[in-house]
């Protein structure tokens, strides 16, 4: 089985081990289990939390052994790093979700491969995102980002503007809204996190009596995705807690990392 797997470099040792397939399978099989917990503990169905890992900084040739372990859908932050993966894996079935921050210079690759996209936050993007997507006669799942945690660092749409936000989707006849997605604050401190998951819950409520699609909660990370799991969520984005800490700092990712950390 690991004969068409390219030789292990140092620097993978190091972070993956010296075999990645065992790495993964065993962190994977924690995460389940932490999973289950929450599940149990706030009186949910396994089946109805959806686990996404997310994939960023993990190159190309390990992913291959996270496909081993049973890994079929793959979230990536950055839209060039995920191209590259989807190219050197397109041997392999994998479906591929953007999470991240999506710039309008960037959309016309999304939509080539992209299955989901966690990170609307803008009508100008959905707008182009449609265009697109017609052009390739495609459809693309989307959930709206919201910033629940009132940071300025933040992406996403202040929580009024959510219902208006809908509203005008609907002219978007490519783009199938499925639920909403956050960032919680950073912080280790749970009773300040959990609020965050708890707003997010509420406008979910609060919009499906308008607009019925809108049933998903993508929230929670490898740090609080307990919490998120007993505020409802649907779908939880892990990265570090089944792949390792990332080399890269956080600040890559979010631009209001520095400060955050410094409350
Ligand atoms: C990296 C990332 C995650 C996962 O974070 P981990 O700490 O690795 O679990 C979740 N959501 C988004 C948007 C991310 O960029």
């Amino acid at each position: 089985m690991s004969s068409n797997h390219e030789p292990l470099s140092v620097e993978d040792v190091e972070r993956f081990g010296p075999d990645p397939l065992a790495t993964i399978s065993t962190n994977l099989a924690a995460v389940e289990e932490r999973i289950a917990r929450a599940c149990a503990r706030s009186g949910r169905d396994r089946g109805s939390v959806r686990l996404l890992p997310i994939t960023k900084t993990v190159p190309a040739h390990i992913l291959r052994y996270a496909f081993e372990a049973g890994i079929r859908s793959f979230g990536e932050n950055k839209i060039q790093e995920a191209m590259a993966k989807r190219d050197a894996l397109d041997d392999l079935a994998i479906e591929w979700t953007i999470v991240g921050h999506l710039q309008t210079n960037k959309v016309k690759y999304l939509t080539t491969f992209a299955r989901e996209f966690h990170a609307l936050d803008s009508l100008r993007l959905a707008d182009l995102l449609n265009r697109r997507l017609e052009r390739e006669g495609r459809f693309l799942d989307v959930y709206v980002q919201i910033n629940t945690s009132g940071e300025d660092s933040k992406f996403g749409l202040e929580p009024h503007a959510l219902l208006p936000f809908l509203d005008a989707l609907e002219q978007f006849s490519r783009l199938r809204p499925k639920g909403l997605m956050t960032l919680a604050l950073f912080s280790s401190e749970m009773a300040r996190v959990r609020p965050c998951f708890a707003l997010l819950r509420r406008l979910r409520d609060e919009a499906s009596k308008y607009h019925l699609g809108i049933a998903g909660l993508s929230m929670g990370m490898t740090g609080d995705f307990e919490e998120a799991i007993g505020e409802g969520a649907t779908i939880i984005r892990v990265g570090q807690a089944i792949f390792g800490k990332r080399p890269t700092p956080e600040g890559h990712y979010w631009p209001g990392l520095a400060s955050a950390a410094q409350q």
